[in-house]
Formats: structure tokens, C-alpha cells, sequence
């Protein structure tokens, strides 16, 4: 077992061999520009684009002229929410979204309504999920467009979307889904879940970085974007842009990969996940699952642990790379926005852990990340007084605390 043990895969993937293996030809002998139409290397590229175009369709039930190719999920949910707003915007200006989702898709409302649009930001319940009651009841005749995430980056709460895509059409309103988290781990199908647009990302998904994709339905209704990024017209004129053709190739051959073992990977990812919180929840007392108990990503864990120092924790905690509620937003020290949103205590928020299992972790990781965990917290806790209070039976809400 190599040390530090990776365990974030919510931030990033590493590149699936496979994939690798199918993306080098076309760094080298392989290298044509997919827009020349005039010469073998040309077709060669193209031929090899269109094939991940089809890749891509399969694993989300759509056809492939449906999918435009991005350098990741940021853009392509700026495409979705600034693109829809430019086409639309004669129709209205009101947007409904979700207080846990995306930075991407939080600073690209942000930046619509500075220029005038208004947007709804609806809450979640202490699972994280949406209503699609509320969903509705914020509709109004000037909605152009709804935009939820599948999963929840943080807690991997799942949400219903195919209930709120019901809801959306019945009202005629647009429908965004950034499924970044569910591709390749919950099935997904853009026509029953009635989806518009859908933005994926290849890094978390085993294929590269720096490229992603945008589904745009063509039919019932045909959605027109304006585009972000102007230039030769490339992807019917949403996005253009030489082609990334190796990003391209890989992240196809991953949807390929995650298709065909979605069933097994993800049956896996769950007993792993459910290993690593059966060795902490039996051996830990006062700590607490963040998110949903069932409608989660099966490679999704976290977790808040109560009468510990969250920076001491990480600290503690060198040789196994998760994510903290604390550092999510980089240098601040702000617990999460997302477990906020949740109801989680600022101080459950400044404990949690999220542990995103992978396709390569094996179970002898999990034992060692159980045993460190658990060594960890014990022995910050034997530190803690207010942990010895807690055992004692002391309500610490009861107490008085004095100042001198
Ligand atoms: C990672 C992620 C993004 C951003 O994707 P990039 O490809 O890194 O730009 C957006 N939404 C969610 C839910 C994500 O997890």
C-alpha cells in the first residue's frame, strides 16, 4: 500500500490507463485538426471526435449532434446560464436555482443578475435536498430557465431530478442539470428526466482535465443557446474553438468505460463506502453523516466529528488526501456554504471530513484510513474537555460560561 492514500474524488480523478492509452496516438502521429476538411489528418481527427460524440450521447440516452464540447463542467454550465439568457431573454429574466449547488453555477447567476436578472435560490432540507414543490411554486411567467445539480459535490445528496424536469416542461421553462458528480455512477437519461442541458466534466470521471461537454436538446423543445466564446463557429456555433481532440478521445473512452461498468463500479464504490463508515461508526461515538442516508453517491461519505478541532484533525490526517468542510473554499476559513445551507452547526462544519472512494482504492485502504481516523479523533479528544464534560453527561448547552 503506497501512502499518501488518495480519497477525494469528488475534486479530481487520476486518467483511467485505458484512457491514457486511447488519448497518446493523437498527441503524436495522430494530431489533425478536426475542422480540416481537406486532408486525411483532418477526417482522422474528426472521425475520432465523432466517435466520442457518440460515446458521450450513449451514457445520457441522447444523440450524439446533441453534445458540444467544452473545456470542462465551469464552462459548460456558463454556456447553459448565460447562452439560455441571451436566446431567451426577450421571453424573461428569472432564473430558479439551488442554495448548495456549484460555484459555477452560484457566481454565473451572480453575474446575471448584475446585469438585471433576477434569480431564485431555493433551499434544502437538512439532507440537502430540494423540493420540487418549491421548485414550482417559484415558476413564474418569466422563468426561462431551472438549473439543478444531479449530486451534490460535498454531501452527495442526490436530487430528483427527474420530478423537477416534470414540473419544468410542464410550465415550458428550460431545464439545466450539472451532473459533474452523477456521470458514470447513477444512471442518467436526458428524455425521461426531461432534461434541456446537462454539463459533464472528463476529470471526474477518469478521463482528463481541461475538458467537458454540454448537452443541448434538439428536439420537444429544440433548445438555442447564445455562445460564450465567439470564433470559427466550431460546435454549431455554441462554442468554438480548434476541437481538443486527445481531451476529446479521452473523455469519450471514459464515458465508455463508465457505462459499461457503472452497475459493478458502482455496487463496489457502495461497500467500500459503507466499510469505511461501519469501521467509524463503531468505533466513534459522536459523529454525524452529512447528507442524504439512501439518495447518495455510492463513492460519497462525510462526515462530522463532534469535540474535535477541525484544523488539528486535517493535521492529524496527513497521509490520506479527503477534503475538509472548512478548506473547501480554499485559503478562508468559512465553514462550507453547502452544510450551512443544511443546518449543520458551524462547529459540526469545521469537523467534517468528505471521503470520496474511487474506482482504485482498495479495502486494505479503507482499514488504514479507518485506523488512522479513529486514532486521530480518539487522541484529540482525550485533549478535549469539553469532550470529558460531554461523557460525563454535562448538557454544554446548560452551561455557564464565565469570563473570569
Ligand atoms: C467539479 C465540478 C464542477 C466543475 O467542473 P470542472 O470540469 O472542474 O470545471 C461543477 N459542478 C460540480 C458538481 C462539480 O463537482
Amino acid at each position: 500500500m503506497k501512502l499518501p492514500i488518495y480519497m477525494d474524488s469528488h475534486s479530481t480523478t487520476p486518467v483511467d490507463p485505458q484512457v491514457l492509452e486511447t488519448m497518446l496516438p493523437y498527441f503524436s502521429e495522430r494530431f489533425g485538426n478536426a475542422a480540416s476538411r481537406s486532408h486525411s489528418f483532418g477526417w482522422d481527427a474528426e472521425s475520432a471526435v465523432e466517435t466520442a460524440r457518440v460515446q458521450i450521447a450513449n451514457i445520457l440516452k441522447a444523440s450524439p449532434k446533441e453534445i458540444i464540447f467544452t473545456s470542462g463542467a465551469t464552462e459548460s454550465i456558463n454556456i447553459a446560464w448565460k447562452g439560455t439568457q441571451e436566446m431567451y431573454g426577450e421571453k424573461g429574466n428569472h432564473f430558479i436555482t439551488v442554495a448548495t449547488e456549484h460555484k459555477a453555477t452560484l457566481d454565473s447567476a451572480k453575474y446575471l443578475e448584475k446585469k438585471g436578472c433576477s434569480v431564485t435560490y431555493l433551499p434544502v432540507d437538512k439532507y440537502g435536498l430540494v423540493d420540487p414543490k418549491d421548485v414550482e411554486k417559484a415558476i413564474t411567467d418569466k422563468t426561462i430557465l431551472i438549473s439543478v445539480m444531479h449530486a451534490n459535490n460535498e454531501v452527495g445528496t442526490i436530487h430528483r431530478i427527474a420530478e423537477i424536469g416534470a414540473v419544468a416542461h410542464a410550465r415550458n421553462v428550460l431545464f439545466h442539470v450539472d451532473a459533474a458528480q452523477t456521470v458514470g455512477k447513477v444512471p442518467i437519461d436526458v428524455n425521461a428526466m426531461n432534461i434541456d442541458t446537462l454539463s459533464l466534466s472528463g476529470h471526474k470521471i477518469y478521463g482528463p482535465k481541461g475538458i467537458g461537454a454540454l448537452y443541448v436538446r434538439r428536439q420537444n423543445p429544440r433548445v438555442r443557446l447564445g455562445a460564450v466564446i465567439h470564433g470559427g463557429g466550431h460546435e454549431r456555433g455554441m462554442r468554438s474553438g480548434t476541437l481538443n481532440v486527445p481531451g476529446i478521445v479521452g473523455l469519450g473512452k471514459a464515458c465508455e468505460i463508465a457505462q459499461v461498468t457503472m452497475a459493478e463500479e458502482s455496487a463496489r464504490l457502495i461497500g467500500l463506502r459503507d466499510r469505511l463508515m461501519k469501521g467509524l461508526t463503531s468505533q466513534l461515538d459522536s459523529i454525524y453523516l452529512n447528507g442524504h442516508p439512501d439518495m447518495r453517491l455510492p463513492n460519497n461519505l462525510n462526515i462530522s466529528f463532534a469535540y474535535v478541532e477541525g484544523e488539528a484533525l486535517m493535521m492529524g490526517l496527513k497521509e490520506i488526501a479527503v477534503s475538509s468542510g472548512s478548506a473547501c473554499t480554499s485559503a478562508s476559513l468559512e465553514p462550507s456554504y453547502v452544510l450551512r445551507a443544511l443546518g449543520v452547526g458551524e462547529d459540526l462544519a469545521h469537523t467534517s471530513i468528505r471521503f470520496g472512494v474511487s474506482r482504485f482504492n482498495t479495502e486494505e485502504e479503507i482499514d488504514f484510513v479507518i485506523e488512522r481516523v479513529v486514532a486521530v479523533v480518539n487522541r484529540l479528544r482525550e485533549m478535549s474537555p469539553l469532550y470529558e464534560m460531554a461523557k460525563e453527561g454535562i448538557d454544554l448547552k446548560s452551561v455557564q460560561w464565565s469570563s473570569h
